[in-house]
């Protein structure tokens, strides 16, 4: 099958440093032995509590931080496929016109003193591929693409609302011709009228320019709404992956179910059948023996606390890491 992007057993492990000798004394592991692909025009959504790897596996995916071990393929737009991971600066900075990276926070991501025409022209000057008049008409037909008035070019981004600056963000991403985007908490900043908005256009983008996204989300309403397939994430590791339907269905790992029954009753006369977890999100630093997700799983056996499950695939394209995958009668997001 054809692939974007191929991450293979991508680690991210940060060390944890004591004393006055700094010494190493453990790992917190952010991001341990996760695979995923994604396809040409697809969506590929993300989801975990917060602190579960999410954003640093999207870092790591693109080497905006260097990751501890792990591949990346990818293929960039002349269809040559790359390893991410093996590259030099030099084609490191070629490949990055390709991935960009639109990020959460509209305000504190666009430079306050640089105007609008400047933050989207910087891409373009970095990577010499425009100048003067041509590199003008540019920026304003990415103003026009993400629905921004290419008027408002000597405008500084205080004079946005956080909507439109983060189009301005978009419209930044999309400058160097991407093929591939990971968007961390793009909307999560926004008010949910203005969050559908940006969705929207992100969605007409990717028809319109083929674009393939890692959207990355802690909610659920928006990664269902976004992405063809979902993976969920907890404590550095990836638990479930499935086409989104089924995995809201029909969850196969305990873990995906309790989130599924947090999201939000569309009906609030409805019965939330929630399901509160005991305890904590496991400490990365110091994850539990076996399965991370035992202390807190509520069909738990001996065997969760000694061995860790293998990835197992319980349907077509659907897999969950749990000793039970396919044996339980999990509980999918009530129907909307
Ligand atoms: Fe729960 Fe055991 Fe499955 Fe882990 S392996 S999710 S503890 S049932």
């Amino acid at each position: 099958e054809e692939f974007v992007l191929d991450v293979r057993s991508m680690k991210k492990y940060f060390p944890i440093k004591q004393g006055f000798m700094k010494k190493t004394v453990g790992f917190v592991r952010a991001v341990d032995d996760v695979h995923i692909q994604i396809r040409p025009g697809e969506t590929l959504g993300l989801v975990g509590e917060s602190g579960c790897g999410k954003t640093t596996l999207g870092r790591c995916v693109l080497r905006a931080i260097e990751p501890t071990s792990g591949t990346t393929l990818f293929q960039n737009r002349q269809g040559e496929v790359k390893d991410v991971m093996k590259l030099n600066n030099h084609e490191l900075r070629a490949i990055r016109r390709d991935m960009q990276l639109i990020f959460q926070d509209p305000y504190s991501s666009l430079n306050p003193r640089m105007t609008v025409l400047s933050i989207i022209a910087e891409p373009l000057i970095c990577n010499g591929m425009a100048r003067g008049d041509a590199l003008k008409e540019r920026v304003m037909e990415l103003m026009e693409m993400v629905g921004l008035n290419s008027r408002h070019l000597e405008r500084y981004p205080h004079a946005f609302s956080g909507g439109q600056r983060q189009r301005i963000g978009i419209a930044r991403a999309l400058a160097t011709n991407p093929k591939f985007i990971v968007c961390d908490e793009a909307v999560s900043a926004l008010d949910v009228s203005v969050q559908a908005q940006i969705i929207n256009l992100l969605q007409d983008l990717q028809e319109k320019l083929h674009l393939s996204y890692l959207f990355i989300s802690h909610d659920l309403g928006v990664i269902q709404h976004i992405s063809n397939r979902v993976g969920v994430m907890y404590v550095g590791k990836m638990v479930e992956t499935a086409a989104t339907k089924e995995l809201f269905k029909n969850p196969q790992h305990p873990y995906t179910e309790a989130l599924l029954s947090a999201k939000p009753m569309p009906d609030p006369r409805k019965k939330s059948n929630r399901i509160i977890l005991a305890g904590e999100v496991a400490n990365p630093a110091k994850p539990p023996s076996g399965c991370y997700f035992h202390p807190r799983c509520p069909y738990a056996q001996d065997i969760c606390k000694s061995q860790a499950p293998e990835w197992k695939q319980v349907g077509e394209g659907h897999y969950s890491a749990c000793h039970f995958a396919g044996e339980l009668q999990l509980q999918g997001a009530v129907a909307q």
